[in-house]
């Protein structure tokens, strides 16, 4: 398998006050080094940061978001891992390549999976790999990576990863696991084992687009057609694109995809109207894999098959802001339609000279001649 991108070094402790430091490992997210060092010390999670933290409820907001300078330092004098250390294992030097800054707090993040209220209906836990988990070696840990809404596969093993606990198909909550439990492979909710499934094969569709995905948001640049964009325009393109799937014509939607993506097949709607970061791991992947391959696209071609499938201003229109990669686009389509809407290549009319050119070109680029 390919090997996985790494996000941060991780760091051993220095003078720390606890009896058993706990080292943060390499790519571990902040917020499961929490629940580990708790499990490590023999308490609850929140019994750790009540004592860490009197009076303040760290478990009712998302901690890998970032947390205040006074919080982090007293952190680092208890436990030994510097600051700056957990401060790389949070979301934020993500964001800044990914949505081009860090987002406020109260906001949704892009590409960041929610965690889901207690009291609501869709909770959300963590995604993961069994597999990394089982090979953890007795100190099984929680990637950042696993926090990202493209990540719905493992690098490393090419196996898909899992949103729910196998046994219960519950959410995967480890900050409210107890003492008692012995790692954070373990289900809070049924006690099983989440280490215990063969995760299906991920195949090498959902582990392209991840890659893409990972290398825009590592380096800071992504490839847009022939060209290189900043990965923070980029990925607010492939997002667009991933809730305009949701929700566009169909018959516009199917000529636009089937020309740019003809091996696409139908791309399935998913039933529920969460936000693509909080959409189950299939429904996610199911939009985020053609939403990132047509953010891929170019100017030149994407322009050619909006017009070609009969497209307006109007339909890229949605209640979200434009992309900024998507607006030369849309300044070369007209206002409206001319003709009645046509799908490609069923109607009994002949096609336009320019047409027929344009679907030339685009198949000798296709082919590597032009
Ligand atoms: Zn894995
Ligand atoms: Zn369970």
């Amino acid at each position: 398998m390919g090997k996985a991108y790494s996000w941060h070094p991780g760091s051993r402790p220095l003078n720390a006050r606890w009896i058993l430091p706990v080292p943060l490992l390499p790519d571990e997210a902040f917020s499961g080094w929490l629940v580990r060092a708790a499990l490590a010390q023999g308490c609850d999670p929140l019994v750790l940061t009540g004592e860490l933290w009197p009076k303040w409820r760290v478990w009712t907001m998302d901690c890998d978001r970032g947390m205040p300078d006074d919080r982090l330092a007293v952190l680092e004098q208890e436990c030994g891992v510097a600051a700056e250390a957990f401060r790389a294992s949070m979301l934020p030097p993500l964001m800044v390549n990914v949505a081009g800054q860090v987002p406020e707090l109260h906001e949704p993040w892009p590409w960041v999976r929610p965690f889901g209220r207690r009291n609501r209906r869709c909770v959300q836990g963590w995604q993961y790999c069994p597999v990394c988990l089982k090979e953890d070696d007795g100190k099984p840990f929680l990637r950042l990576h696993w926090r990202l809404a493209w990540h719905v596969a493992c690098n490393k093993h090419g196996t898909v990863l899992l949103d729910r606990c196998p046994h219960c198909g519950g959410p995967v909550l480890p900050h409210r696991l107890a003492a008692e439990d012995e790692t954070l492979a373990q289900c809070a909710l049924c006690d099983g084992d989440l280490r215990e499934t063969q995760p299906e094969d991920a195949g090498d569709e959902l582990l392209a687009m991840q890659k893409t995905c990972d290398e825009a948001a590592g380096t800071g640049m992504a490839r847009w057609g022939g060209k290189d964009v900043p990965a923070h325009e980029w990925f607010d393109l492939a997002r667009f694109f991933a809730g305009w799937l949701r929700r566009c014509d169909l018959v516009v939607r199917r000529a636009f995809v089937d020309s740019l993506l003809p091996d696409a097949g139908e791309i399935e709607r998913p039933v529920l109207t969460l936000s693509i970061e909080a959409l189950p791991l299939d429904d996610r992947a199911r939009l985020i894999v053609p939403a990132v391959r047509l953010a891929s696209t170019g100017f030149g071609e994407m322009t050619e098959a909006a017009l070609e499938a009969g497209m307006t201003v109007r339909s890229f229109r949605t209640r979200n802001r434009l992309p900024a990669l998507l607006e030369p686009v849309v300044a070369a389509l007209p206002e409206r339609s001319r003709t009645r809407r046509k799908r490609a290549g069923s109607g009994d009319a002949p096609r336009s000279r320019a047409a027929v050119e344009r679907m030339w070109r685009r198949l000798q680029r296709k082919a590597g001649l032009a």
